[in-house]
């Protein structure tokens, strides 16, 4: 049975973290070609982009969803490099008024990417700047206050937005509606994470087996963020504890160092699990009050760790809240007493 207590730094967290800013750079693909997986968006995107260079216009406006650490922000510089224009990155949370968008905006070439990370935490005041900008290439402006304010319509360059985000749905329907190419990026497979894993490691000089490779990428939790950061990981203890060469016995050294099990799992997802378990009796649950329990904001529970354990079979939310499947009793080696998982009416995600 495992520990309760959570001890582990969050490698597996798929979130973006400070410590990611050298090696993803180093490691981020250029072009479709080498953008490993995702074959279903990647055909589409191609098909768009070309046509639209044949055109000589703009591409459509892109939304781009799935969970952190897939590949959404790597996808978009690949658009802007095939596109053979540049790209302009910022956030929802960062445009804090509707000017900082204006401004942005107003400084784009034609033809220009603009990429909204986390779209969907934008204000509604600055939503509204964007409607007419991604529909008609304008935007008012206010010009003075009070009384003597006027608003001026200015014309703006053809652009195309990008925008990113965890969860389509929390979309409005007029931001939504105006996005021409919807593309939802999939958790990778095994196979997909191995060639993954050997690309990195061919890029950092790292000398790695296929058994190796394998192991890393079965641990990852689908996510190429993760399996980054993981071999970034294994390598010190490839050189501290081993020759510096990379194989399977090192990796799951590693990574059972570091708590990761066979799964991918970290003492947090196994802890929630433990206490949907062991307190609810396998669920439902709701997620307020697993979020209260554990400690996590609700939004971390829903984005960060729900989707890995959906992938693979723990978890499933039901209308009355989570429950926890007879599989993941299984892994924690609890034994299934008659509880909802089996209820597996699920609500969308
Ligand atoms: P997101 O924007 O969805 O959070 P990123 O685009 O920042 O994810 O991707 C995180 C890292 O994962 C990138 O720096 C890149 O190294 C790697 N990565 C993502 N997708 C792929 C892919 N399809 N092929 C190879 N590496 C990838």
């Amino acid at each position: 049975m495992y520990e309760e207590n959570f001890t582990s730094e969050r490698l597996t967290q798929a979130e973006y973290s400070e410590d990611d800013t050298g090696i993803e750079l180093s490691l981020r693909p250029r072009s479709l070609a080498e953008y490993i997986g995702q074959d279903k968006a990647k055909s589409n995107l191609k098909v768009y982009i070309d046509a639209a260079r044949a055109r000589g216009e703009m591409l459509d406006h892109v939304l781009l969803y799935g969970p952190p650490g897939l590949g959404k922000t790597t996808l978009s510089t690949i658009v802007a490099n095939e596109m053979g224009v540049n790209i302009r990155v910022t956030s929802g949370p960062a445009i804090e008024r509707p000017g900082d968008l204006v401004s942005l905006l107003s400084n784009l070439q034609e033809n220009d990417v603009l990429f909204i990370d986390e779209i969907h935490r934008m204000s509604r005041t600055v939503e509204e700047v964007l409607y007419p900008a991604m529909e008609d290439f304008e935007i008012d402006i206010i010009i003075g206050k009070g009384p003597s304010a006027r608003s001026l319509r200015m014309q703006l360059p053809k652009f195309t937005l990008i925008g990113a985000t965890t969860r389509a749905g929390q979309l409005s329907t007029p931001l939504r509606d105006r996005f021409g190419v919807l593309l939802k990026l999939e958790m990778y497979t095994p196979e997909e994470l191995c060639i993954i894993v050997k690309r990195s490691a061919q890029i950092l000089d790292l000398p790695i087996d296929e058994e190796g490779a394998r192991e890393i990428a079965s641990r990852s939790r689908g996510t190429p963020r993760i399996a980054n950061r993981i071999l970034k990981r294994v390598r010190d203890f490839a050189q501290v504890k081993g020759d510096g060469r990379i194989d399977r016995k090192i990796a799951d050294y590693a990574l059972n160092a570091l708590e990761i099990d066979q799964l991918g799992l970290d003492n947090t997802d196994r802890r929630m699990l433990s206490i949907m378990i062991k307190q609810f009796d396998g669920g439902p649950v709701g997620l307020e009050t697993l979020a209260a329990t554990l400690g996590e904001e609700s939004i971390t529970i829903e984005d960060v760790y729900e989707p890995y354990l959906m992938q693979i079979g723990f978890l499933h939310r039901t209308p009355r809240g989570r429950c926890a499947t007879p599989a993941a009793y299984r892994h924690l080696g609890l034994e299934a007493r008659g509880n909802g998982g089996e209820q597996v009416s699920m609500l969308d995600n």
